[in-house]
């Protein structure tokens, strides 16, 4: 049913805008490229948007160039991949609302027209291997490796909880395309830039604990005395989230004078998605976000406050 609405909304446009969230990690680059280029297989004009472009560890999928940080023409309908609410698309629908959205988190306010969401998958990559075909749309090597990419990326190399079996049988069809695992897994989450480990060096040192939570700062200076060019953590959340006896680690980076991005990850059977909605933002139960306003201390207080009160009520 859903998959026919979706079919019949992409046989009827022409033009196709495709977008995701601010600060794309690997998923919603993947999911991108990969809806993107396949649409342009079937004959569709495809713009793929993202608001703060691409980091360069994901310039070798195809067509990772091809992607701009706003629209330049009107499309027929645009479908935004792998972003739980409108806002987070950074504001390049210019308040249209979005014909299909499709998603893999639970906090998702089905914000488009026609929603395909499955917080059960592992990745909105996933999904999209899943239902492409039932589109009409053919999976090749490029489409392959940006789907992989993206299923490697949000499962931390198949380490999280919502790992099943089916994402392994979907990502061995994706490696049946002719992609390179071994090199798409080392570019997505081995392979750092030497102002990466440099970033993390500040945050490290600076890491505190109090019981079962730990939290760190990434703030602007850090990032400029590294060297570091993207706005995000360099993925330090994750080794974060591999501390021994953790209840939840809680990464704030300060992205300018009064806007933070925080990010909580939770030990399984804990859930940061709800506080993280409660502060705006969203995400699944034991990895979430959210785009604070405020400075860093008062975020901080603010958030650990609140993280603190949230862990204490999950102990009783
Ligand atoms: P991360 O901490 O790695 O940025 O994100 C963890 C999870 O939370 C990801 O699934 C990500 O999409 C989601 N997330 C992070 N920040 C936000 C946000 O500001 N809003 C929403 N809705 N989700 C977020
Ligand atoms: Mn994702």
């Amino acid at each position: 049913m859903i998959d026919n609405q979706i079919k019949n909304l992409l046989d009827n446009a022409a033009t196709i805008g495709i977008v995701s969230h601010i600060r794309p990690d690997g998923d919603a680059i993947g999911s991108v490229i990969a809806l993107g280029l396949a649409l342009e297989k079937a004959g569709k004009k495809v713009e793929m948007v993202l608001r703060s472009g691409v980091s360069k560890t994901f310039h070798h999928l195809a067509a990772a160039n091809r992607i701009t940080r706003a629209f330049k023409n009107e499309c027929d309908i645009y479908i935004v991949v792998d972003c739980s609410d409108e806002l987070r698309t950074g504001g390049v629908l210019n308040n249209r609302q979005a014909d299909i959205v499709i998603d893999h988190h639970v906090t998702n306010d089905n914000f488009g027209k026609v929603n395909l969401i499955e917080p059960e998958a592992v990745a909105t990559c996933s999904i999209l291997a899943e239902h492409m075909p039932r589109w009409g749309l053919e999976i090749d090597e490029p489409i392959a490796a940006a789907l992989l990419s993206g299923i490697i990326s949000d499962s931390i190399g198949f380490r999280t909880s919502n790992t099943t079996s089916n994402s392994l049988r979907i990502a061995a069809d994706l490696m049946d395309k002719g992609v390179d695992i071994t090199n798409l897994y080392n570019k997505a989450l081995i392979s750092k830039s030497f102002e990466s480990f440099n970033y993390w060096g500040f945050g490290l040192a600076k890491l505190q604990r109090e019981n079962g939570l730990v939290w760190t700062t990434l703030s602007l200076e850090d990032r400029k005395k590294a060297g570091y060019k993207d706005e995000d953590d360099a993925d330090l959340t994750n080794i974060l989230s591999s501390i021994e006896d953790l209840d939840v680690a809680v990464l704030f980076i300060e992205q300018s004078a009064d806007n933070v991005k925080v990010s909580w990850r939770a030990r399984s059977g804990l859930d940061v998605a709800d506080i993280a909605k409660s502060l705006g933002g969203g995400g699944h139960p034991p990895a979430a976000g959210a785009d604070l306003k405020g400075s860093l201390p008062e975020v901080q207080e603010k958030v650990l406050k609140l993280t603190k009160e949230f862990l204490d009520k999950m102990k009783i």
